[in-house]
């Protein structure tokens, strides 16, 4: 028996114990671009689970900027950003980045997840102190453990609790936090995190990766929103996949932290760029998220329709104003059948389980954006109270 075991390196027992779990993932299948109305398997569904907080992932301007761009630069980055693969519309997003919000310089990458392995690989190492809030998202978790820096993971957005691991930390000291934590959608409280962080001769990094763009008057996030800036918040992350609706991350930082990056940063250095022509997209949408600025409203409005109504069905909702809006199930099992229930009335909505958020808090995570009208909102409110019901039954 052991030798079978390990012939197929115990694949065939860990894949059973995730579906034994109700924790197997599995793909749906889009056939159609990136909207509130979605097309999988022929059907058609009305979805509540995209980042594409803004609406513009299927921008007919965006679009454009993106054959556009291929047209002017073709379609492969052809190398590192280092070696020949650094083009003009990546220094222009660079810049105009800067610019939008107010960091001396900005610095692209491929993704988010390489974006936060690249500063904290970078800034720390053995002996060095990163702080975690409990809930951050797996790549800055990642991150610390490539990084090997000692790791303290404070309570969530709990002061005291970080003050605590403050007092014990050794070497370099880096809090990193979520700017709007991605499965609860509730927002850190970066005053007192930064306060914490000058007091300590800490730096204060923020991944505010669904903040940005979608949160402050000018859509410059969480950082913008609780009026705090590059004295306060030393790193800020952004992201390109979600708000912008193309792809690619951002670090924002000191023109010293940026060039230490570019020096040092491995996630940075040994990849090939990303296309030119998505970085020529990227710039558009920068434009049209500080133009037009109706989207935002609309995000505001949706969320306090979605919000009324839930409450009124007396949903378990948890204190987010943000677009990310998850009821929470408990189990995951149930969580399965909820979606599921959903989707036969066509909608859907993701079921978030274990390890991606806490055991026992298996929720569903609905996501608004600004292409969803009230109309579909209330369509979305009619099916969870059907469902309720449903549930109550059993
Ligand atoms: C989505 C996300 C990332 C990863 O960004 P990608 O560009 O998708 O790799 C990082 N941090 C947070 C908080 C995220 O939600």
């Amino acid at each position: 028996m052991n030798s079978s075991l390990t012939s197929n390196f115990g694949l065939t027992e860990r894949l059973a114990k995730r579906r034994s779990e109700n924790l197997f993932r599995q793909r749906s299948l889009i056939e159609s671009p990136q909207q509130p109305e979605i097309q999988i398997e022929g059907k058609n569904y009305l979805a509540f689970l995209s980042n594409d907080y803004l609406g513009l992932a299927n921008h007919p301007q965006v679009i454009a900027a993106l054959s556009e761009g291929a047209q002017r630069w073709g379609v492969g980055g052809g190398a590192s950003h280092l070696v020949i693969g650094h083009s003009q519309p990546h220094h222009q997003l660079e810049l105009a980045l800067a610019e939008f919000t107010g960091y001396e310089r900005v610095l692209l990458l491929s993704s988010g997840y390489m974006a936060n392995l690249a500063v904290i690989t970078a800034l720390l190492s053995q002996g060095d102190t990163l702080l975690h809030d409990r809930l951050n998202h797996a790549s800055l978790l990642d991150a610390g453990l490539l990084s090997g820096a000692r790791f303290r993971r404070y309570l969530h957005k709990d002061t005291q609790s970080l003050t605590k691991h403050l007092a014990a930390a050794q070497g370099n000291r880096l809090i990193a936090t979520d700017g709007v934590f991605s499965m609860d959608g509730d927002l850190a409280p970066l005053p007192e995190l930064a306060a914490l962080a000058k007091a300590n001769k800490a730096w204060l990094m923020v991944d505010d990766a669904h903040g940005f763009g979608v949160l402050g008057k000018k859509g410059g996030g969480l950082v913008e929103a609780q009026g705090m800036g590059k004295e306060d918040v030393q790193i800020l992350v952004g992201t390109l996949g979600k708000s912008f609706g193309t792809a690619g991350a951002f670090v924002a930082a000191s023109n010293e932290v940026i060039e230490t990056l570019i020096q040092f940063a491995r996630p940075y250095i040994y990849t090939t760029s990303s296309p030119p022509a998505l970085a020529y997209a990227s710039l558009t949408s920068l434009k049209l998220l500080q133009e037009e600025t109706w989207r935002r409203e609309q995000l505001t409005q949706l969320v306090k329709q979605f919000r009324a109504g839930a409450q009124a069905l007396g949903l378990n909702l948890l204190a987010s104003n943000t677009p990310i809006q998850p009821i929470i199930v408990g189990d995951s099992a149930k969580t399965l059948v909820l979606a599921s229930q959903l989707r036969q009335k066509g909608i859907l909505v993701a079921a978030i389980r274990p390890p991606t958020v806490p055991k026992a808090t298996a929720r569903l995570r609905i996501t608004l954006t600004a292409a969803h009208t009230s109309q579909q909102v209330d369509l979305l409110l009619n099916a969870l109270a059907s469902c309720k019901l449903g549930a109550n039954h059993d």
